[in-house]
């Protein structure tokens, strides 16, 4: 049976990649704002009962549509200069879950991967399949051009000149300063709403440069995102193929479940294993207990979170850096 809903119980954390940190303060104040902006509004709506599922589906929705990001409108470019769009979202209290890889129609993948969960008996749906259900679930679609930004462009002509694939926060013109500055990334949720329950939400247009078709960790359930009740909820950013190695989410998860180890402690071991396998990025975790952890090995990390006294916090930097 639900216990009464109580308000205390709120925690919440975002992210919106983790890399090198830009050195334009144009860039970094428009990514802090528009990272504080959408954590406030989750907050509200936590605070007023939604359920955490609904509040990262929102959240990350909101990240989705801001072009600082890399997801959705923003979305980094494959080698075809074309985005091709990953998301995931994951339910703590039943594991329910939805994932999408590999589209470039879907106004918003997040919502595609929300409507997988809810609304077909299937977990994770890719490329032209994925585009096909959108249609048939009435979901809003576009044309690829929608999610392309000039910055994206000119990162991919960066990276192409210099035969590599990048991570989206390394190198990447940044559209907040209108410059040629690093950062911006991957965006990610995750709530414990004011029932106790837990849920994680990603969405990303993965790595600039990326072979057609790859598919990264963030729609990967157990890797880049994983929520259950009885431990945590993650979000995960960096090298995909790294996350993937190591099954970050579940890694999590089952030192916390099974071994009792302590969330910060279990997300260091996780990403210590990223690093053996030549990878760097971060992750957000809320546990059961609503303990945060928001761990980086990259130069920072965006995020914005809340803890139990209620107030927004918003960082990029190694420091905690700002209420
Ligand atoms: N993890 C994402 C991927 O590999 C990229 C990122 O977080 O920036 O697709």
């Amino acid at each position: 049976m639900e216990t009464p809903p109580s308000p205390q119980l709120v925690r919440l954390a975002l992210h919106g990649g983790a890399g090198d940190p830009p050195t334009h303060p144009a860039a970094q104040s428009a990514q802090r704002d528009a990272l504080r902006r959408i954590a406030t509004e989750t907050l509200a709506l936590l605070r007023g009962g939604a359920g955490a599922l609904d509040a990262v589906t929102h959240a990350v929705e909101q990240l989705e549509q801001c072009p600082l990001f890399n997801a959705g409108v923003g979305a980094v470019l494959n080698r075809e200069g074309l985005p091709e769009l990953d998301a995931a979202v994951m339910r703590g209290v039943d594991r329910a879950c939805g994932a999408v890889a590999a589209v470039c129609r879907v106004k918003s993948p997040v919502r595609l991967a929300r409507a997988i969960m809810e609304r077909t008996p299937h977990v994770f749906f890719a490329g032209a399949g994925a585009e096909q259900l959108a249609a048939q679930l009435g979901l809003e679609r576009v044309e690829p051009d929608y999610f392309i930004t000039e910055a994206r462009r000119q990162q991919l002509a960066a990276a192409r000149a210099r035969g590599a694939i990048t991570l989206d926060h390394d190198h990447a013109p940044s559209p907040g300063a209108g410059g040629t500055d690093e950062a911006f990334g991957t965006v990610g949720a995750v709530a414990r709403d004011a029932q106790g329950h837990l849920a994680a939400a990603t969405s990303t247009g993965g790595l600039t440069n990326k072979l057609a078709g790859r598919v990264g960790d963030t729609p990967l359930i157990g890797a880049g995102t994983f929520a259950d009740d009885a431990s945590a909820a993650l979000s995960c950013t960096g090298t995909g193929e790294a996350f993937i190695r190591c099954g970050f989410g579940h890694a999590v998860h089952a030192r916390l479940a099974w071994s009792g180890w302590h969330l910060e402690h279990a997300c260091a071991e996780a990403l210590d294993a990223v690093r053996r396998y030549r990878g760097r990025g971060g992750c957000i975790a809320v546990d059961r207990a609503g303990r945060l952890a928001l761990p980086f090995n990259a130069g920072g990390m965006y995020r914005a979170w809340v803890e139990a006294d209620g107030l927004v916090r918003v960082a990029i930097g190694p420091g905690g850096d700002g209420a």
